[in-house]
C-alpha cells in the first residue's frame, strides 16, 4: 500500500491542485491531503473552511483522505505511515523553492521521498493567491476552483 501526503495551504483549493491530485492517484493507493496550519501565515479561509472545500471536491474519491495538520510535514507523514510527499510544479520559480524544502525534509527524515508532478499547462498559471485577489475584487474566481464549492 503506497500512501502519500499532499501538503499545502489550499487557501483555497484550485483546479491546479485538483490536477496534481488526479495525476498522483495513478501512482499512489492512498493520498492524504494535509491542510497546513502555520501560525505565522495569514490565511483568507480558516483551517475548517479550507478542509471543507477540499473534502467536498474529493468526497466521491475513496482513496483520498483530508486532514488538517500543524507542525512539520515529515512528522505528519510519519504519524500517517506515509513515505511520500507530493508537490506540484508550475514553473522554474516553484522548482527553486520546492527543491530547498524537499532537501531539508530529506535531511530531517530520509525515509520520506518528495515526488513532483507538473501540472497541465492549462492550469499552470493558477494559484490560490490569484484566486484570493479575484475574490476580494469581485472577479470571476469560479473559473479556477472546483465546481460545487460555495465561497
Ligand atoms: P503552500 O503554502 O504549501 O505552497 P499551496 O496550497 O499554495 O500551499 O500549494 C500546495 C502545492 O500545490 C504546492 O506544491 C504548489 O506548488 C502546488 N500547486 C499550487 N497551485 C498549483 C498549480 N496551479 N499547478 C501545479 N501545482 C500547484
Amino acid at each position: 500500500m503506497k500512501t502519500a501526503v499532499f501538503p499545502g495551504s489550499f487557501d483555497p483549493i484550485t483546479l491546479g491542485h485538483v490536477d496534481i491530485v488526479e495525476r498522483s492517484l495513478k501512482l499512489f493507493d492512498k493520498i492524504i491531503i494535509g491542510i497546513g496550519e502555520n501560525k505565522d501565515k495569514k490565511y483568507m479561509f480558516s483551517s475548517a473552511k479550507r478542509t471543507e472545500f477540499v473534502y467536498k471536491t474529493f468526497r466521491n474519491e475513496k482513496n483520498i483522505v483530508v486532514k488538517p495538520y500543524e507542525g512539520l510535514t515529515v512528522n505528519f507523514c510519519k504519524e500517517n505511515d506515509a513515505k511520500f510527499i507530493i508537490r506540484g510544479l508550475r514553473n522554474p520559480a516553484d522548482f527553486g523553492f520546492e527543491k530547498s524544502i524537499a532537501l531539508t525534509n530529506r535531511e530531517i527524515n530520509g525515509d520520506v521521498e518528495t515526488v513532483f508532478f507538473l501540472t497541465n499547462t492549462e492550469y499552470s498559471f493558477i494559484s490560490s493567491s490569484i484566486v484570493r485577489d479575484l475574490i476580494k475584487n469581485n472577479g470571476d474566481f469560479k473559473l479556477f476552483i472546483p465546481e460545487g464549492i460555495t465561497i
